[in-house]
């Protein structure tokens, strides 16, 4: 099993952030920790240090975020990206988010910077992580303008765009939103398997809104093998061997 999107640089995990990976390693070949935020750079970058074997990291700036980010923090964050290039597996997670921001000039700023980021990663030669929200035409136009090739699109919750996102030969992650929506079962049953992989987007979803942890894919597993009508270790299987080839894991 593999999480391919979690938030282990998160505070919630202060108190016992290497239990908790240490309960990862018991079950899991790895797990790919996403830094949104540049002032998370550095611990996420030690995680991988502390864990070379089984953290994955991914590096970029949530859509989120711009409006708060000075010029001079972007610059900083594209540097530190390019200095330690060969410790991040990908970049992500970067994209638009038009549901926290309404305004018109924050959401062309968001679009620049997401052309931004993806250039970067074709410079680096690194596949990139999207995130989503209320923005999905504007998202696949610039994904598709942009000519992004190596795609992971996570947590994707609009399943008329479906046939758009297999048609460019992108991936979708799944988390444990899975075990309740019914649009995301509909995503599940259309998507190839060969292209779906698991995430938790851990601290957050998990039961009873308790903190969450990557172990948790498990569930995913099992539901995606009901929608599927497959075998819950094929599941495993399948979504294992496309995680470690699109982040390169060993
Ligand atoms: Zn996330």
């Amino acid at each position: 099993m593999i999480d391919v999107h979690c938030h282990l640089e998160q505070k919630d995990y202060n108190p016992d952030r290497d239990k908790v990976i240490k309960r990862c390693q018991k079950k899991m070949d790895a797990v790919v920790t996403s830094c949104a935020h540049p002032d998370d750079f550095d611990l996420t970058l030690n995680l991988k240090k502390q864990y070379p074997n089984f953290i994955y990291i991914c590096i970029g700036l949530h859509p989120e975020y711009i409006k708060e980010l000075k010029p001079k923090q972007k610059t900083t964050l594209i540097e530190k990206i390019k200095t330690n290039k060969d410790s991040i597996s990908a970049i992500g997670e970067i994209g638009l988010d038009y549901y926290w921001t309404k305004e018109e000039d924050y959401r062309e700023k968001q679009r620049q910077m997401f052309e931004q980021f993806i250039s970067l990663a074709k410079e680096l030669n690194k596949p990139i992580v999207i995130h989503s929200r209320d923005a999905h035409e504007d998202t696949l136009d610039i994904l598709e303008k942009t000519e992004a090739r190596q795609v992971l699109l996570h947590l994707w919750g609009a399943n008329q765009l479906v046939p758009r996102i297999i048609k460019n030969n992108w991936n979708i992650s799944f988390g444990p939103i899975l075990l309740r929506s019914k649009k995301h079962k509909k995503i599940c049953r259309d998507m190839p398997l060969e292209k779906i992989m698991l995430e938790t987007d851990s601290p957050w979803f998990g039961e009873n809104r308790q903190r969450n942890e990557p172990t948790s894919v498990e569930k995913v597993i099992l539901r995606i093998a009901e929608i599927k009508k497959l075998d819950p270790k094929e599941i495993d299987k399948a979504t294992t061997q496309n995680a470690k080839s699109f982040f390169t894991i060993k």
